[in-house]
């Protein structure tokens, strides 16, 4: 009977994914987990949500509390407590009690680092002024959400089009706070290409956010503690509430001063069972690298769903099923009002970087029958090795209904379809849902041409 120790450093996504993983396939495992904030298995994805009012309480966001695992799953997890270093030599931890700063160590036979992501802030003293706000941990979102209801701030400044500052977009509008966005590109959600972000971009403008492109924040003004304003290298915007989007960095602090290899963007090296280069040592979730499975070059996924996925393949390895992690694509998927915005394997800034020859095809269609109410625009864009046909990408920007249709894409580019096979799929129609021809295979179809 096994009473080796796993400790696990995280309760959220990857870290408890694992655990459970690993308390299903193994009774006898002593499971420790440490977590520095006071709640684990949180949605931070609802977190926009919340501080739009859409979700209640932030308790919903909550899918499992400490107690429940350790009642019914006997895994041992400490909240508040914060693990400040790894010495994989002797195999154990330093932990800290953040209730009263005790500090002791702990033993392993196995580390699971699942220590998530950072929000990037700027290094400026005000900052960290009252009213500006990073979402990272369920803390943070509570903070946020209190903040709106005590100091009900009439103006809004969100610094980042990414997806969160878009999602923190609508949720601001919702709550009908006057909402500027500063982001220093060329158009919004630059993990899309500009011509698909111009369309984000057009949904946010839409939605009543005043809009600064190809501008960047150079500072704060505060006053009694409070933001007043935000100074960017073109104006000034008044703003009694901010919002930092400006996106993360694996958090790999830990595991580098521990000597634990690094790899892409300090995320942690692991391999396909995520176990790191440190004998014992494994790592999931938000701070590690991923294999990209269409360029098959190592690349950074700080998503959900990838969380969960790692979190359970390490669990799985740690009870000693051998299974390995076949890598992303970096398939997401968000919403910013009516518009919704969705992305899978490369984009062509990625392309060019790895030298690769492709061509590119965008359509516009509808995502119902032309006939049928409810018709909404949608626009799809697809990348294909120019050689092969082989799809690389794909990006789709439309009304309701259309978001989804990226898991089409996403499937086809797991499988390593050319745009003729898209073309060939046999997909679904009536008029409620599609027009006789998907918008996807429409795109699939002018790539053709275009190849
Ligand atoms: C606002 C927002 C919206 C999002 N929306 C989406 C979405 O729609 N779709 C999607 O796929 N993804 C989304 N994400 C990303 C998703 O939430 C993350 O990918 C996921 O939470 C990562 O899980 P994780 O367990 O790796 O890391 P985390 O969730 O970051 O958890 C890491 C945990 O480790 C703890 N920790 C860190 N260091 C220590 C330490 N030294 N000792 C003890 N504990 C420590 C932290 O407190 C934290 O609870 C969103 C993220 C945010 C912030």
């Amino acid at each position: 009977m096994s009473k080796r120790i796993l400790v696990v450093i995280g309760g959220d996504a990857a870290g408890m994914s694992a655990a459970s993983q690993v308390r299903r396939n193994d009774p006898q495992r002593e499971i420790i987990a440490y977590e520095r904030g006071e709640h684990t298995s949180y949605a931070a994805c609802g977190m926009p949500y919340l501080a739009a009012g859409l979700v209640a309480r932030p308790e919903d966001l909550v899918a499992r509390r400490p107690e429940v695992f350790r009642e019914r799953q006997n895994i041992q997890v400490h909240t508040r407590h914060e693990v400040i270093a790894i010495e994989p030599q002797s195999q154990r931890v330093r932990v800290r009690r953040l209730g009263d700063g005790l500090e002791f160590w702990q033993a392993y036979d196995d580390l699971l680092i699942a220590t998530g992501a950072l929000p990037i802030v700027p290094d400026l003293a005000e900052a960290r002024a009252e009213g500006i706000h990073a979402l990272k941990d369920l803390a943070s979102g509570i903070a946020l959400a209190r903040d709106l209801e005590e100091a009900q701030p009439r103006r809004a400044v969100i610094i980042g089009g990414g997806y969160i500052g878009l999602e923190m977009a609508e949720a601001l509008r919702l709550r009908g706070i006057e909402t500027a966005l500063v982001h220093r590109g060329p158009q919004v959600m630059s993990t899309l290409d500009v011509e698909m972000g111009a369309l984000a971009s057009h949904a946010l403008v839409e939605l009543g956010v005043q809009l600064y492109l190809n501008e960047k924040l150079a500072g704060f003004e505060t006053q009694a503690g409070r933001v007043r304003a935000v100074v960017t290298d073109q104006r000034t915007l008044p703003a009694d509430l901010v919002i930092l989007g400006m996106g993360i960095r694996p958090n790999s602090d830990l595991a580098a001063a521990a000597g634990i290899p690094l790899g892409v963007r300090r995320a942690i090296r692991v391999n396909p069972r995520m176990q790191t280069e440190t004998p014992q040592v494994w790592a999931a979730g938000d701070c590690i690298e991923s294999l990209h499975r269409v360029s098959g070059q190592p690349t950074y996924a700080a998503l959900g769903t990838v969380a969960n996925k790692t979190g359970r393949i390490a669990g799985l390895n740690l009870t000693g099923v051998a299974t390995a992690f076949p890598g992303v694509l970096g398939t997401a998927i968000t919403k910013v009002g009516e518009t919704e915005i969705a992305r899978s394997g490369l984009q062509s800034r990625e392309c060019e970087g790895l030298g690769l020859d492709y061509t590119a095809a965008q359509i516009a269609s509808r995502t119902r029958a032309g006939y049928y109410p409810g018709t909404r625009e949608i626009a799809v864009r697809l990348l294909a090795d120019r050689g092969t046909g082989r799809l690389l990408g794909g990006q789709i920007v439309g009304g309701p209904g259309s978001g989804k249709r990226i898991d089409t894409i996403a499937a086809a580019l797991t499988a390593g379809l050319t745009a003729q096979d898209l073309v060939d799929m046999d997909l679904s129609y009536a008029p409620p849902f599609s027009p006789v021809w998907d918008p996807v295979q429409t795109a699939a179809r002018v790539l053709l041409r275009e190849s």
